[in-house]
């Protein structure tokens, strides 16, 4: 293992895991949070970096309410269920889901370096669906066998938490594929944990022959430290396309001004804003919904004071759908 590696392996295995020392590293009593008793089931995961964005000593910050398990996921709101998106009737194969076209989603791994409280995903049996060594080939003879998919999407879970062998492996694959014109990955890893931007993965992206997409996932603008924006020139030096997508979550983006200083500072890292998404109705979830009324106002709110192309889409996923709808 070269010492790149081994940093940022590390620095995963000292992310935060508990509530107690992560209320203590920021200065914050726990009994000013609401916490949730019991979050076994999706456990709190916060690598140190991240935490180092949380303003010390305010347990309103916009990054620790996206981490931070309370009492609010027990609320039982109407509609909102385990798999809200219709993910689980469209697993094609091991590994893949085909919903849109020309593009399907490869479920790389389940694991996350973070995780999202609001996340759709924190109720999915992620063991049935990730990608083992075995299944690899069945996914990739889906892909071969369907020349009409145009792009893969990595997904996961987060797929740059694959070790560089087995991502260099599956990138290598795919890259054989003559009809696959585009690799898109979707991945948080670049804003929680830097370090994992190796120059070997940067080697195994720029050496594919295909165009490379990396969609970020970024809520706030305090989340876009000067160690990503160091990853975000090594990307674009090593001709990689980066797009950002945000969920919008009440309490930590619903505000114009807040929007507009995320879309200024992604662009000031050369990432361009592309999808704001409503909240999908996952099971835990509902205290992070913002109205579409509050949405679209936002987004005009967003026109008004943004160039065109800093203004993401807003957009929601119906199960079911051809494509994420567009809210206007
Ligand atoms: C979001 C998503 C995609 C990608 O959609 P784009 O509109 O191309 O970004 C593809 N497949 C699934 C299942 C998705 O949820
Ligand atoms: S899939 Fe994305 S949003 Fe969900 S927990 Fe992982 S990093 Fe967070």
């Amino acid at each position: 293992m070269n010492t790149q590696t081994a940093g940022w392996q590390q620095a995963l295995a000292e992310a935060f895991t508990s509530v107690e020392a992560l209320c203590d590293y920021l200065h914050i009593p726990t009994d000013s949070v609401a916490l949730l008793p019991d979050f076994k089931a999706f456990p709190l995961r916060v690598p140190r970096g991240f935490a180092d964005c949380m303003r010390p000593g305010d347990p309103k910050d916009p990054l620790l309410r996206q981490v931070l398990p309370t009492q609010n996921e027990l609320i039982d709101y109407p509609g909102y269920s385990h798999d809200p998106v219709g993910d689980l009737g469209a697993v094609a194969e091991a590994g893949i889901i085909h919903k849109y076209h020309g593009r399907v989603l490869l479920i790389s791994t389940g694991a996350c370096a973070v995780h999202c409280r609001y996340c759709f995903r924190r109720n999915f049996p992620y063991a049935e669906l990730q990608l083992s060594t075995q299944k690899v080939q069945q996914a990739l003879s889906y892909i071969i066998n369907h020349p009409e998919i145009s792009e893969v999407i990595l997904s996961g879970g987060d797929p740059l938490l694959l070790n560089d062998e087995k991502l260099g492996q599956l990138l290598e694959k795919l890259g054989e594929i003559e009809h696959v014109k585009r690799i898109r990955i979707h991945s948080r890893v670049p804003i929680v944990l830097p370090m994992r931007v190796t120059q070997q993965l940067l080697n195994a992206l720029s050496s594919l022959s295909q165009q490379i997409v990396l969609v970020f996932h970024a809520n706030h603008a305090n989340e876009l430290s000067p160690a990503v924006g160091a990853v975000c020139s090594d990307l674009r030096r090593h001709g990689i396309t980066l797009l950002n997508q945000s969920v919008l979550l009440k309490g930590i983006n619903d505000a114009g001004t807040t929007l507009c200083a995320l879309s200024e500072k992604l662009f000031e890292l050369g990432i361009l804003p592309y999808y704001l998404h409503v909240l999908d109705h996952a099971s835990g979830t509902g205290h992070f919904e913002v109205s579409e009324t509050a949405a679209r106002q936002l987004l005009v709110d967003m026109q008004s004071h943004l160039p065109g192309y800093l203004v993401p889409k807003l957009v929601k996923e119906r199960a079911g759908a051809a494509y994420k709808i567009p809210i206007c």
